[in-house]
């Protein structure tokens, strides 16, 4: 039989549209056997997501997918099995917040100047918990009809030098694996090949986090084709990296994405499961 494993999804409490409770539920619908919940720089789903999951037929391991500065590139590191009250991470998350609400402001800032008003107001409105992230703005002007779907927003509004983009100094990568060892968890490069980097570059991406003591590479999510599969593998066996996979689940309405529908690849002895 398939074990499915998903270790990499959002909820309500960073840029997910559910509550842990409906992601745990809907993973078991789903057929997942193992799940985390990995919201960005946020670990309050957590408690609800395992008591739900305690009761049922689900390993529930506890995550969080924290946002780093390498060099001047926003990477993601996703921190698995974390005991989530650990105090050097929950102030490392709280600075990061602190980071995110004033990109935030900054971010409307950029949009008021090309005559979108009232932008911060707005994306908390979408917003279910006090988290405010990139993916509300841009919900939200799929939903004022500025722009017809979420990645045109991105490249519209959001990235390079357009109005919304602005640069974060989040934590360093040294900083945020030190939390992650800290509450005891495993920390997991995420979609290594989301950071439009040359092989070369991600390369020296990976041997610079594994000297800072990364553990593991997710060289599986959704959109994983048999190639990226093959590059972040290599990349993984060449440091020896673990191996981790996750959906990147976000539950709104107009993502395809599915909670354990990640390509068909076993992960064998280096899979993270077996560490966690
Ligand atoms: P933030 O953590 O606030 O910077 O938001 C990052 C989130 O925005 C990512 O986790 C994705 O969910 C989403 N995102 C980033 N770039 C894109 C894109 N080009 N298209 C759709 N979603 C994106
Ligand atoms: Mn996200
Ligand atoms: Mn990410
Ligand atoms: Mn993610």
């Amino acid at each position: 039989m398939r074990i499915i494993i998903d270790l990499h999804t959002h909820s309500y409490y960073s840029d997910g549209a559910l509550s842990p409770r409906v992601i745990v539920c809907r993973a078991i619908n789903a057929g997942c056997n193992y799940l985390s919940l990995t919201d960005h720089d946020s670990v309050e789903g957590i408690e609800e997501a395992e008591k739900f999951a305690k009761t049922r037929n689900i390993n529930f391991i506890k995550g969080v997918e924290i946002s780093a500065k390498y060099n001047s590139q926003s990477i993601h590191i996703v921190g698995l099995g974390i005991d989530s009250n650990e105090k050097i991470l929950l102030d490392g998350l709280q600075r990061n917040n602190q980071v995110r609400i004033e990109r935030a402001k900054k971010i409307s800032d950029g949009l008021r100047k090309v005559g979108i008003h009232g932008a911060y107001e707005k994306a908390r409105v979408l917003s279910k918990t006090d988290y405010l992230t990139r993916t509300h703005f841009a919900q939200m002007l799929v939903k004022e009809e500025v722009c017809h779907n979420i990645s045109s927003v991105f490249k519209r509004y959001m990235t390079g030098k357009k109005p919304g983009s602005v640069s974060v100094e989040w934590s360093s990568t040294i900083d945020v694996i030190k939390w992650i060892h800290q509450a005891g968890g495993i920390a997991v490069l995420a979609h290594p090949y989301r950071y439009k980097m040359s092989l070369t570059k991600l390369r020296k991406l990976v041997r610079d986090l594994k000297m800072e003591g990364l553990d593991g590479i997710e060289i599986l999510n959704s959109f994983s084709k048999s190639k990226d599969i093959a590059i972040a593998k290599k990349i993984a066996d060449e440091n020896k990296l673990l191996y981790s996979c996750g959906s990147d689940f976000h539950g709104w309405p107009n993502q395809t994405i599915e909670l354990g529908n990640i390509p068909k690849y076993d992960l064998g002895v280096n899979s993270v499961i077996n560490f966690l």
